[in-house]
């Protein structure tokens, strides 16, 4: 099985064979799309996005998977949703096919601030900027936190600084989406809720639910901070924000391929699951 690359991705939304609705919600650092698909017809009521850490890209597959499975199932009256396979497509590009999916002009600052270190691994966007350290939830106080662009963890340069946290951003407003789930990997672990305190339970009756239902661990998480996650929890205290690690950590980055159809299949009926415990508030 081939790496969901950012060409494969935008090729396989043009053969959905009922096209859902493709909204064009924002362009990266480079200009490359980043699209939503939307399953239904209301006002969609959750967001599941995936493919925020560019080494993490299986989880666009996973995402993509699970869009193609709600679409197949959607009935009228079901709740809509909204899948966002590929948030970091630049960084994606980059970590599959190298320094030439990058505009000339960026090449030498990549190979400077990436220290020797392989792109394969890369986790930040297009210039160094870690997409999931870049939200405005105490920013900048994660224990891992950087100051310096690179691979991993650095937080940019003020909050939502990014092309791409920024669309995230403005879908959240503008939709108040009720839960999220970003997928991430790996470990195999749902984490919930913010911080030490009024949100630190935040989201933890539908993270049980889902790691039981994946057969994963539920886990508050603590010391994070600048997350999509801790951003949209702290948002709104009625929202659940979770965040879903995929696969084993035995495995090593880039996540392999191998182990992409247990994951899917771990995943199957998951955004049922999750749209139908909403539903019934
Ligand atoms: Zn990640």
């Amino acid at each position: 099985m081939q790496p969901f690359d950012y060409t494969a991705y935008t090729q396989a939304l043009h053969t959905l064979p009922h096209p859902p609705r493709i909204l064009r919600v924002g362009l990266s650092r480079f200009g490359r799309g980043l699209y939503l698909v939307r399953v239904g017809t209301d006002r969609p009521q959750g967001l599941i996005h995936g493919a925020i850490h560019a080494r993490e890209h299986i989880t666009a597959h996973v995402v993509y998977a699970l869009m193609q499975e709600y679409a197949a199932q959607y009935r009228l009256g079901m709740p809509t949703v909204d899948f966002l396979p590929m948030v970091n497509p630049d960084g994606v590009e980059l970590a599959i096919h190298g320094l030439s999916t990058v505009p000339p002009v960026h090449r030498a600052y990549l190979t400077a601030i990436s220290r020797g270190s392989p792109f394969s691994l890369w986790k930040a966007n297009g210039i160094g900027v870690d997409l999931n350290v870049n939200f405005d939830a105490d920013w900048g106080s994660g224990k891992q936190n950087l100051r310096t662009a690179g691979a991993e963890n650095y937080i940019g340069p003020h909050p939502h600084s990014e092309p791409e946290s920024r669309a995230l951003v403005r879908l959240t407003r503008t939709y108040r989406y009720r839960w999220s789930l970003s997928y991430h990997a790996k470990g195999s672990v749902v984490y919930y809720g913010y911080g030490e305190g009024a949100h630190a339970h935040q989201g933890q009756r539908l993270a049980l639910l889902v790691a039981d239902y994946l057969g994963y661990t539920a886990s508050q998480s603590v010391g994070s901070a600048g997350g999509y996650k801790d951003w949209h929890t702290r948002l709104d205290s009625a929202v659940s924000a979770l965040t879903v690690e995929v696969g084993k950590d035995e495995y090593p980055h880039p996540y392999p391929m191998e182990d992409l159809p247990r994951i899917l299949a771990e995943n199957k009926g998951i955004v049922q699951l999750v749209a139908n415990e909403w539903k019934e508030r």
